[in-house]
C-alpha cells in the first residue's frame, strides 16, 4: 500500500514546527522515527494532510544530566541511543534494562522516545517504564509549555493528553533514591515482538531494610500501561520476603481486567502477570539490598 497524499514540511526549529502544527490544526501530524506512523499511513489508518517532519531539529535530540541528578531526554532521541547511553545506565538503569525488549535494533535505530510515548501503543514498554520512574513530559505549543506527569499523560488506548498543536518535546526522569532496586520483565512470543505482558518495577528500602516505596506498572494488561498501586502498597512497611512477594504477585494477577485476543486468553495474561511480577520483585529487591 502507498500512503494517501500529504504535504511534507521539514522545519529546522521547534518554533517553526509549532507554527506549522498550529496552522495545520487537526490535519497535521508530527513525523518522528516513522516506525508506527508510516505503517499507519500505508494502511490508510491515518490520513493527515500535512506531515511535519521533526528529524531536522537538532535541539530535540540528546540526553542531559541536571544538577539535581535527574536526566532530561529530548523527544527525538533515538531508542538505540537511550539503550547505549552511559548517563541513562547510571541514572535510570530501568530504561537500559528495558530497551532490548523494544522491537528490533533496526527499529530502535529510527524509533524515538517521544514517538513511542505520543503513540501510546498499549503493548509499548516505555510508557510503563516512564510511569514507574515518575517521569514527566514537556508539552509545547505555539504559545507556551506545560509539564505533565507520565501518569497523567496517558489517558487510554492509543490516547494521551496531547492537544491539537502540541508537541512532546522532552522527558524528564528524576534520580532514583538511594537503596532503590529496579527490574523489567516481559514475555513475547518471539524476541522483538510486542509484549503479551510486561512488568516494570522499582522498590526502595530504608537503612534498616524496610520497604518504603514500591511501584509496579504492567505493560499490555488491557487498554494501556496500568499502575498497580494497591498491590504495591502492601509491600510497604516490611522487609522483603518470599511470602510477601508471592502475595503481591497474586494480588496483581487477580486485580487486572486482562484482555483476550488472538495471542493470549485473559487467564493466560493474568498468570503472566503473577509470574512476571514475582520475578521482577525478586530481582528488584536483591538489587535494592546491594545498592
Ligand atoms: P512515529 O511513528 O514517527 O510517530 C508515532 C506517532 O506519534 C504519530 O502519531 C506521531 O504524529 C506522534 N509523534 C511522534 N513524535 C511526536 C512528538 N514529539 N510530539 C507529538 N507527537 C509525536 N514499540 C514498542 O514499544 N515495543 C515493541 O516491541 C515494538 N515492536 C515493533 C515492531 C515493529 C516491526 C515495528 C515496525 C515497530 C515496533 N514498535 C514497538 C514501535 C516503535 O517502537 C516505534 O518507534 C514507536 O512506537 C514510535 O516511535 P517513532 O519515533 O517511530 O514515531
Amino acid at each position: 500500500m502507498k500512503p494517501p497524499p500529504f504535504e511534507y514540511r521539514a522545519p529546522a526549529s521547534v518554533e517553526e514546527a509549532l507554527n506549522l502544527l498550529a496552522e495545520a490544526g487537526d490535519d497535521g501530524k508530527a513525523l518522528a522515527g516513522g516506525q508506527s506512523l508510516i505503517p499507519l499511513l500505508n494502511f490508510r489508518l491515518a490520513r493527515p494532510s500535512v506531515l511535519i517532519d521533526l528529524n531536522g531539529i537538532p535541539s530535540l535530540s540528546g540526553i542531559t544530566l541536571t544538577a539535581e541528578g535527574s536526566v532530561c531526554i529530548g523527544a527525538m532521541t533515538r531508542q538505540r541511543v537511550l539503550e547505549r547511553s552511559v548517563d541513562i545506565r547510571q541514572c535510570a538503569p530501568l530504561i537500559t534494562e528495558t530497551m532490548p525488549h523494544v522491537a528490533h535494533p533496526q527499529i530502535r535505530n529510527r524509533g524515538t522516545i517521544g514517538g513511542s510515548l505520543a503513540h501510546a501503543e498499549p503493548a509499548a514498554e516505555l510508557p510503563a517504564v516512564m510511569i514507574t520512574l515518575g517521569a514527566r513530559v514537556r508539552l509545547q505549543n505555539k504559545t507556551g509549555e506545560r509539564w505533565l506527569s507520565a501518569n497523567d499523560f496517558f489517558t487510554g488506548l492509543f490516547s494521551t493528553a496531547l492537544e491539537t498543536g502540541e508537541l512532546l518535546t522532552a522527558v524528564e526522569v528524576p534520580a532514583m533514591p538511594p537503596r532503590t532496586g529496579y527490574a523489567f520483565e516481559e514475555f513475547a512470543r518471539r524476541h522483538g515482538d510486542f509484549a503479551l505482558l510486561g512488568v516494570a518495577t522499582t522498590v526502595t528500602l530504608d537503612q534498616s531494610g524496610i520497604c518504603r516505596d514500591a511501584r509496579i506498572t504492567l505493560v499490555n494488561p488491557g487498554a494501556g500501561a496500568e499502575r498497580m498501586n494497591h498491590a504495591a502498597q502492601t509491600l510497604l512497611g516490611s522487609a522483603p520476603n518470599a511470602a510477601k512477594i508471592n502475595e503481591v504477585a497474586e494480588l496483581v494477577g487477580s486485580a487486572i481486567t486482562a484482555t483476550a485476543d488472538v495471542h493470549a486468553s485473559a487467564a493466560y495474561r493474568q498468570q503472566l502477570a503473577r509470574v512476571l511480577t514475582r520475578r521482577a520483585l525478586d530481582r528488584a529487591f536483591s538489587r535494592a539490598l546491594r545498592a
